[in-house]
């Protein structure tokens, strides 16, 4: 019997079993996988972590989810998150109304919350930033990326020196109220816990439809970048694009999204190509990773070009109404769920772990999430 089981082992569910691990809790993590299968998104090599969002709730929860990274890599005595700052930038004969481009719209959130940012015009940018030829930059300061790798390490460590205990490669059967438990069959055998979080990324729905009375079904829908490359400069031109010098780069009205190389661990500038489903569809010049360099990072027209093959093959779990989901089951006392994160959760995993850990223990949570909540989509409240 456990405090606390939790079903899904990505970051999601690894940084939930850490916080119920601070507090004492005995805790069982299932996954039907290998812990750090490429098949969950979780496990990459690079993620960005940024402030700079349209909506000015979700600027400031990753403001506060950054804190708690800064505090996971003090504690683990770590050096993962690189803070090299996120910067937007836009070129007018790409996206002629400049004030209306999500470099522009997301400069005035970050600084209507008093976000660190920095604004370029472009003679300004060229001088700072000579990898870019474009008309603004906006920079998000207290932003960058996170070398994934290491802080899987550091959570397992923290994990299994505090005995939880992690089952791989099992499958869930069925889950219902027993006795005044939760019980779980697996194919392992039955596991009781007083409280269950799910944390199944995109398989959520199909755990759902495995409880007992739960009529619960989220819109959720797989989606996936049309392109990820890695981008190989010639010798000569490398340290451009290291962290000193090149910062984690965005022009999300055309889609792009771009880190720069981690010397050692990734073999070249990443750029990733997706329109998100926030940000303004527009026919422009750009319909790709070699159009955009192109347009507006010529100095990489040389570069080598490589896919990126792992976790960045996989899929964004998109949400219909574009919110997260976070909260408690309909259905089942006892138990909460978060997923959704619509391609820009890791930033936000210490943030979330320790909210569905406070749902599972406590009545409160320190951030307000009723915006999120899974009833939202409850078949009573349809239309
Ligand atoms: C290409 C790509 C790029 C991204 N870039 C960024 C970025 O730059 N910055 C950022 O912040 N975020 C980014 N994200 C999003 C981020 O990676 C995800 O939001 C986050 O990793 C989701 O974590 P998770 O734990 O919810 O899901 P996952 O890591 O997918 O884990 C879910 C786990 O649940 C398990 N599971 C599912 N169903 C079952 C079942 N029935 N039984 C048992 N186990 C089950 C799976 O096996 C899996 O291990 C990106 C995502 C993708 C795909």
């Amino acid at each position: 019997m456990y405090d606390l089981v939790i079903i899904g082992a990505g970051v999601m569910g690894l940084f939930t079993a850490d916080f119920a691990r601070r507090r004492g809790a005995s805790v069982l993590l299932l996954d039907q996988w290998r812990l750090g299968d490429p098949r969950a998104a979780s496990f990459s090599l690079t993620r960005s972590i940024r402030n700079d969002y349209l909506d000015p709730e979700y600027a400031r929860l990753a403001f506060e989810a950054r804190k708690l990274w800064l505090d996971f890599q003090r504690e683990t005595g770590g050096s993962f998150l690189i803070e090299c700052g996120c910067l937007n930038i836009a070129k007018a004969n790409v996206t002629p109304a400049l004030s209306e481009t999500y470099a522009e719209q997301s400069y005035r959130v970050l600084e209507s919350l008093h976000l660190k940012a920095q604004a370029f015009d472009h003679d300004a940018l060229r001088a700072r930033f000579p990898q870019f030829d474009a008309d603004i930059g906006r920079l998000d300061i207290e932003a960058g990326f996170l070398h994934v790798p290491p802080i899987t390490a550091a959570l397992l460590t923290r994990l299994r020196t505090a005995a939880v205990r992690i089952e791989e490669k099992v499958e869930v059967q069925r889950i219902q109220r027993r006795q005044g438990l939760i019980a779980i069959d697996t194919s392992a055998g039955e596991r009781r816990a007083e409280r269950l979080v799910l944390t199944g990324g995109l398989g959520t729905n199909e755990l759902l439809a495995r409880i007992d009375e739960c009529e619960l079904q989220l819109p959720l829908r797989p989606d996936r970048p049309s392109e990820s490359k890695y981008l190989i400069p010639p010798p000569a031109k490398r340290a451009m694009f290291t962290p000193d010098r090149l910062p984690v780069f965005a022009y999300l009205d055309v889609g792009i999204y771009g880190h720069p190389i981690l010397d050692g661990k990734t073999p070249g500038v990443k750029i990733g190509y997706y329109n998100p489903p926030d940000v303004r569809t527009q026919v422009t010049s750009i319909t790709g990773v070699q159009s955009f360099v192109a347009e507006c990072m010529p100095e990489l027209m040389d570069a080598r070009v490589l896919d990126v093959e792992g976790a960045d093959q996989c899929s964004y779990d998109l949400v219909a109404d574009d919110n997260f989901i976070l909260g408690a089951i309909p259905g089942l006392p006892g138990g909460a769920i978060g997923t959704g994160w619509r391609g820009t959760g890791y930033k936000f995993a210490p943030l979330v772990g320790r909210t569905l850990m406070e749902l599972a223990f406590d009545t409160a949570t320190v951030e307000d999430i009723s915006r999120f909540a899974p009833e939202r989509f409850e078949p009573s409240r349809a239309g």
